[in-house]
This record gives structure tokens, C-alpha cells and sequence, in this order.
């Protein structure tokens, strides 16, 4: 029983001390992302990725600097041909990558619709202080909390303070448009920037008891003139490019520090 004890507590702390050497990046669209990421960090597709046969999430890997890279992509749905955006491909992803790869740390890279008249404009880079749910209302009392399933990200302020990025609430839901409910929702969630995985991977991560952080670029603004697939679309291609280099400068800043350090 001591000896349980004894191994038990310096563990926890071992584990926090040890640098950073896992980590699982969860993108949702490949445009951009997963082919300039993977060049960048110099990773190849697994061809025989731990994932179940037939799935069509792919995993890049490979290591830079002292960090194992895993980027997990769901892919293209394989009955419409487009890449499998929203929570429920988002949450099995980070489930397998979880369970096949241990990692440290999560990093949920994406795009958002962000609100200029809480400060949001095009390209800027978000960090998520907060995740939660502006689609699953449930009006029966404590039902409705888990409905909305606001979580903590973990918390980075070194990395925020480093790299100069903005930190918000980001709200997730399966719609790219916004119904006059969901609005009120997301106000209700106080969140800054809008999108279709990060409370759905956070909720996974918090299940599964691993430290995940939200890196969103804003690609359009919802509170705009534009109309929010057309403007996505035009601006996707170079905020994918400032979101690539938001998450290499994250990885840079990471390399060789604890979680305890971010
Ligand atoms: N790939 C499709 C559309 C993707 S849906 C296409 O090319 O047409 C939008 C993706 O960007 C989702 O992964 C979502 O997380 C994010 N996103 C960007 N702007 C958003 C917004 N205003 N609302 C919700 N999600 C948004």
C-alpha cells in the first residue's frame, strides 16, 4: 500500500516536469492545413495508421526537435467527398488519437467566424480560453448545462504572453450560418470567435484527462456584411497560411518545456 503511495504522488509531478514530448494535432480541413503543416514539419502519412480499416482519418507524423508530432486529420467523408468537418468527426478522431498515441498535449488548429464588435477581425489568431456548446439546448434544468458543455482549456499564459495572440471564449456548433437561436446562445457563452469542433474535441480531451489547446484563425466575420460562406471561402486560403504559422511558432514554444510551463 505505501509503495502505491509512494510511486504514486512524485509520478503526477514527474509527469508535469518532464518536457513536452507527444502531441496530437487535431485539424479539421485539409485546405491548406494539413499539406502546409505536414511540409513544414517535414511529416509523412502513416500508411498503416492505428485507425480502424476503411476510416478515412489520416495521420501525418514525424519529429521535430525534441517533440513527436502526430497531425490527425478525419478527412473526406467518404460519402460526399468534402472533409469531414464538425464535432462528431473531430471527437472520434481525437478518441483514437488519444487512445493510439498517449499524447501530452492536444492542439485543436483551426479555422472560426469571429465577431468584430468584441474585437475579432480577419486573420487574426485566437488561443480559446474556454470551449462550449451554442447548438445542443436542452431546456430541463442541469440538462441544459451539460447541453452546453462549457470547458476550460488549459491554460497557456506564457504561450499567450510570447507569441502576442488574443485569448477568448470560442463556441462550437454543427452549423457553419447562425440561426437567431444559436446567436443567443453564443452570447450566452460570451465567446469572441465561432466554430464546428473545438468544444467537441475539448470535451473528448477532458474526458480522457489530457491538456488540449485551441488555436483559431479568424477566416470570417459574423457580425459583418459579408455573407459568411462566401467571405470564409475568399479569406481561407491566407488564414490558413497565418494559422500554419501561428501553430509552428506554438510548437517552437513548446519544444523542450514542461506543461507546466506553457
Ligand atoms: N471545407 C468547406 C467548409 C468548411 S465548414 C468548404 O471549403 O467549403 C467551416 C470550417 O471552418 C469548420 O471546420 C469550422 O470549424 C470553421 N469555421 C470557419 N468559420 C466559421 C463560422 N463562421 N462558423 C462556424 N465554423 C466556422
Amino acid at each position: 500500500m505505501a509503495a502505491v503511495q509512494q510511486s504514486d504522488a512524485p509520478l503526477a509531478s514527474t509527469t508535469d516536469e518532464k518536457p513536452i514530448s507527444n502531441i496530437v494535432i487535431v485539424i479539421a480541413m485539409q485546405t491548406g492545413g494539413t499539406t502546409l503543416l505536414s511540409i513544414n514539419f517535414e511529416l509523412i502519412e502513416d500508411p498503416n495508421s492505428p485507425f480502424p480499416e476503411g476510416v478515412p482519418w489520416v495521420r501525418y507524423h514525424g519529429k521535430f526537435k525534441g517533440l513527436n508530432l502526430n497531425l490527425i486529420w478525419p478527412g473526406k467523408d467518404p460519402s460526399s467527398g468534402v472533409d469531414s468537418v464538425g464535432t462528431i468527426s473531430s471527437a472520434l478522431v481525437t478518441y483514437a488519437a488519444i487512445q493510439s498515441f498517449k499524447p501530452d498535449l492536444i492542439i485543436n488548429a483551426g479555422t472560426a467566424g469571429g465577431f468584430k464588435a468584441r474585437g475579432a477581425s480577419v486573420g487574426d489568431i485566437f488561443i480559446a480560453s474556454d470551449c462550449a456548446f451554442h447548438d445542443r439546448r436542452i431546456p430541463i434544468p442541469v440538462f441544459d448545462l451539460y447541453g452546453v458543455g462549457s470547458r476550460k482549456a488549459f491554460e497557456t499564459p506564457n504561450l499567450v504572453k510570447e507569441l502576442n495572440l488574443k485569448v477568448a471564449k470560442l463556441s462550437t456548433g454543427d452549423s457553419l450560418d447562425m440561426t437567431p437561436q444559436d446567436e443567443s446562445s453564443i452570447t450566452a457563452n460570451d465567446a469572441t470567435v465561432k466554430d464546428m469542433e473545438g468544444a467537441a474535441v475539448a470535451y473528448v480531451a477532458d474526458l480522457l484527462k489530457v491538456p488540449a489547446i485551441f488555436v483559431k484563425a479568424v477566416t470570417d466575420i459574423i457580425d459583418g456584411d459579408k455573407p459568411t460562406a462566401e467571405e470564409f471561402l475568399q479569406n481561407l486560403a491566407a488564414v490558413t497560411s497565418a494559422l500554419d504559422l501561428a501553430v509552428e511558432q506554438v510548437i517552437n514554444f513548446i519544444d523542450g518545456k514542461c506543461i507546466s510551463e506553457l
